[in-house]
């Protein structure tokens, strides 16, 4: 399993992308403002794009790639999510008012964008991998997904903050090798990371310790500005645990 980072930022600015992981260059998970890195080329090669939640910072590359491949005429793009998240995609983005509804364009049954809803505990195969979302705790329905290539498995919190079900999921997997996982805020920030359902290092160093597995720890969704902070934290937080803060380009090779 070869994971390209093409986001992980929480927020944008030089450098900085927000969250979109290509999966053997076949599988997008979620489409944050990383993949407008992809070329076209690139972009066509993505068959299939599964989504945590509807957070703009999640999906707004979705609308901009369907409408790229729009003009070049591509295959339609499965795609992947609850269907708590298709229904604000389908009432907030792809409403024809912030954009063209892609799943009856150029019509209904040629559309570009397939909608197929995948309920959390449920696998779907995609590219020669396993997806399994489960549920997470966010301010929104969201999940998160572990990918299984018959060898190593991969997971994805999504944004998250302390949950049961979190464990729970992850507990439940036959292995897992990589754990990328958000770290939003700094422990300065712990109310705002309260509120808006995300962990702060403090929180996180607490609650891992509830994980029965001993993942490799990629860390993800800092927000800009705030980077070195929750470095420093994690530092103290985070000890004895084998753990890298994600830079967008980044490889995970699973
Ligand atoms: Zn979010
Ligand atoms: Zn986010």
């Amino acid at each position: 399993m070869h994971i390209h980072v093409l986001g992980c930022s929480g927020g944008i600015g030089p450098g900085l992308r927000t969250t979109a992981l290509l999966i053997d260059g076949q599988v997008l998970i979620d489409a944050g403002t990383g993949v407008g890195d992809l070329d076209l080329p690139a972009m066509r090669a993505v068959g299939d794009v599964f989504l945590t939640h509807s957070h703009l910072d999640h999906v707004c590359g979705l609308a901009l790639m369907a409408d790229n491949l729009f003009e070049c005429e591509a295959k339609p793009l499965r795609v992947h999510a609850t269907d708590a998240t298709f229904a604000t995609l389908r009432e907030h983005v792809f409403n024809w008012k912030v954009w063209p509804d892609f799943t009856r364009l150029p019509d209904a049954e040629h559309a570009l964008l397939q909608f197929l809803p995948l309920p959390a505990g449920e696998s779907r195969g995609a590219g020669g991998l396993t997806l399994t979302p489960f549920e997470v705790c966010h301010t929104v329905p969201a999940v998160g997904y572990a990918v299984d290539d018959g060898e190593t498995v991969f997971a994805f919190t999504g944004d998250t903050c302390a949950d049961d079900r979190l464990w729970a999921a992850l507990n439940a997997l036959r292995r897992l090798d990589h754990l990328m996982i958000e770290v939003a805020f700094p422990n300065s920030e712990a109310e705002l990371g309260r509120l808006s359902r995300h962990f702060t290092p403090a929180v996180l160093g607490r609650e891992l310790r509830r994980l029965k597995h001993r993942p490799t720890l990629h860390l993800t969704h800092a927000k800009p500005g705030m980077e070195a902070e929750i470095e420093r934290e994690c530092r103290t937080a985070l000890e004895g645990w084998t753990y890298r803060h994600l830079r967008t380009g980044d490889i995970i090779g699973a």
